[in-house]
């Protein structure tokens, strides 16, 4: 896997593909601030925290806080700040209508530009501050990984029925039959990601973790807990939501890793067939899988990928409530949009995707 580091200003003099065509959509909803230009335009600066931020700090000759959970506080407030920005100037209808939709909700819901994390509406962006363990959302990643390690022979599984006390079936109890790497990540089937793990090697998939920038620091994990993380199953390792979205829309922009926590920027090498190995999988997770109730509410094609954990809360752990997570990417042939959907005490499937979805239908209405 080759990745290079693109110095920020070469990023910055030439915009990522796509965004010129997305901004024209953009402009009906954020005309009143909105600036022409690049990177340096207003609309950048204020609407992609993470440079807004990044420019803040070279102003004032700042260090960028160190260690990740100072940077995600760091990055939180700059999207608190937007927040109060964007209702102070009138910024855009896109957040209007999200305030006066969805400011009751329990859950948080974070929506960016694809193709440079321009940040186009937020909902309780205090809840994105902490790190959680990313439950399924991870298996992209191992998909990645996996294709380094075997190319596309990714095998077909058996997943059965099995009993609630069997430690090793599957979070749907039915079982998902026979599955093969579409179907497993549409339906987010553990078993069949419990049974790749063994054959995927740790330091590969803790490499293709930092190469997206999800994890600082690769030592001290055991084989078994990195395999754990591999399916999604373990409380061992936490990382910001926002590190992850921003790795899901590396998938579909060409692998560029917009800049985040006043960090450079980079651009990741993927292989043209896992990304569509991908693709496949969250299409179908949006016409039969878990995340159908999200395709239902907005009665659009998108991409979803759901996650599940129990829930976290400032490094204690309730065995009894789980916490849910979507990520959505619409339009489903060539993503524009991305969604973060945060649901605690709900699971991905029932609360994260339709608390997401409703939040991308406000979207869709606005800008298509
Ligand atoms: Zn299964």
């Amino acid at each position: 896997m080759n990745s290079k580091n693109e110095p920020e200003s070469n990023v910055r003099a030439s915009c990522p593909p796509g965004v010129d065509t997305f901004r024209a959509k953009q402009a009906r909803c954020l005309r009143p601030i909105m600036r022409t230009g690049c990177s340096r335009s207003l609309w950048t600066a204020g609407f992609q925290p993470a440079l807004w931020a990044a420019d803040f700090q070279s102003a004032l000759g700042l260090c960028p806080p160190g260690g990740q959970e100072a940077r995600a506080t760091f990055h939180t407030l700059a999207l608190i700040v937007l927040l109060l920005l964007s209702t102070l100037l009138d910024a855009g209808s896109i957040q209007q209508t999200l305030n006066e939709n969805l400011s009751r909700t329990r859950g948080a819901v974070l929506i960016t530009n694809v193709h440079n994390g321009a940040v186009l509406g937020v909902i309780q962006p205090e809840l994105f501050s902490k790190q959680y363990p990313p439950g399924s959302l991870i298996k992209v990643f191992t998909v990645i990984a996996y294709y380094k390690e075997h190319g596309d022979a990714f095998p077909v599984l058996s997943c059965p029925p099995t009993l609630s006390s069997d430690s090793q079936g599957c979070w749907d109890r039915n079982g998902h039959g026979k599955v093969g790497i579409t179907d497993a990540l549409a339906h987010s089937c553990n078993v069949y990601f419990r049974q790749i793990a063994h054959q995927l090697s740790p330091e590969l998939f803790l490499s293709t973790l930092k190469e997206f920038e999800l994890i600082d620091e690769t030592t001290g994990y055991s084989d078994e807990t990195i395999r754990k993380m591999m399916v999604g199953s373990t409380l061992e390792w936490s990382t910001d939501p926002t590190r992850i979205l921003r790795a899901y829309c590396a998938l579909f922009n060409n692998g560029y890793l917009y800049p985040l926590y006043a960090g450079a920027s980079k651009y990741i090498k993927i292989e043209e067939e896992a990304k569509q190995i991908i693709h496949r999988g969250l299409i179908k997770s949006s016409e039969e899988g878990t995340s159908m109730e999200a395709r239902r509410i907005t009665g659009r094609p998108l991409l979803g990928k759901t996650g599940t954990s129990w829930l976290w809360n400032n490094g204690s752990v309730s065995w009894r409530n789980t916490q849910g997570w979507w990520i959505g990417l619409y339009p489903a042939d060539k993503p524009e949009i991305a969604v973060l959907a945060f649901a605690p005490n709900g699971r991905g499937a029932t609360d994260a995707a339709p608390l997401g979805a409703s939040a991308l239908s406000l979207l869709i209405k606005e800008l298509y």
